[in-house]
């Protein structure tokens, strides 16, 4: 079985992404909504605020307020999108965020220790934390009864409260805890790109001990977390983490025939 992660950043083929991964078998969607979430929270008038944590990752900073907007967004729009056109496509997928059956639980984060301005700061009142469990159970529930599970952040918290969890990372635990041989994750770029700016710039592939290297040396923003969540996934048993376009025609199809960045 495989995990495919696709993002949410502008610029994703979201029909030719689902009619590709038709094709396919045995498998567990999870998927981001970043930049929705960014344009409706700037409709809404609360625009989002990302801060960068001490280790240099960056991340949103969810209030409560922001999640209900995050919730709107992820287990709302985006979900039931690629639901209902999975649906389309005759695939009977199943919908969930994290929060559902406790499907992805985790410790919330008690404060953030960030850095604005070169200063060290902490802040509060921030909904996020790490993930530490997977409900397997209720996935296999649903695997072995042909339903497709798409899955969203928000996970849980050990309180029960909804908290913010990297897509990324949520989705190289998933593929861990279920034994999946391959993690896809789909971005809007062709891969890591040894420069961020130039498509050409593809790294091809990256041996599991070099992937420290590569975040600290070429992965900037969210790529960092990209590649964290790829380190994770291949530290837990996974044999290959596929960085891949979702731009693309056949963007399933093309990673697994070895287009994007391979890590093993
Ligand atoms: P998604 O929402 O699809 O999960 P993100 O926006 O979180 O994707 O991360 C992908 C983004 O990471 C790219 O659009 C790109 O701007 C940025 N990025 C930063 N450094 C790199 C790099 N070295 N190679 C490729 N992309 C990079």
């Amino acid at each position: 079985m495989f995990v495919i992660k696709v993002g949410g950043s502008e610029g994703i083929n979201y029909n030719s992404f689902l009619q590709d991964l038709a094709k396919y078998e045995d498998y567990i969607v999870v998927h981001g909504g970043s930049s929705e979430l960014n344009a409706i929270s700037e409709k809404l008038g609360k625009p989002p605020v990302f801060v960068t944590s001490v280790s240099g990752f960056s991340s949103r900073y969810t209030d409560r307020e922001t999640m209900e907007i995050f919730n709107m967004i992820y287990a709302g729009k985006m979900n039931k999108m690629l639901v209902e056109n999975l649906q389309k496509l005759g695939i009977n997928a199943v919908g969930l965020s994290g929060i559902d059956g406790r499907l992805i639980e985790g410790k919330k984060k008690r404060a953030l220790k960030i850095v604005e301005n070169g200063k060290k700061k902490i802040l509060r009142g921030d909904l996020s934390g790490m993930i530490e469990k997977i409900n397997t159970n209720l996935l296999k529930l649903l695997l072995t009864n042909s339903y497709v599970p798409v899955l969203t952040p928000p996970a849980i918290s050990y309180e029960s409260e909804a908290i913010n969890v990297d897509g990324d990372r949520c989705a190289g635990q998933i593929a861990v805890s279920m034994k999946a041989d391959t993690l896809i994750i789909l971005s809007n770029v062709p891969g890591l790109l040894k420069d961020a700016n130039d498509e050409s710039s593809l790294v091809k592939t990256i041996k599991a001990d070099q992937i420290d290297y590569h975040i600290e040396n070429y992965a900037k923003g969210r790529m960092k977390k990209k590649l964290l969540g790829a380190k994770e996934a291949i530290e837990g048993g996974v044999k290959s983490v596929i960085l891949g376009d979702a731009r693309s025609e056949s963007p399933v199809s093309n990673a697994f025939n070895g287009q994007g960045t391979i890590i093993q």
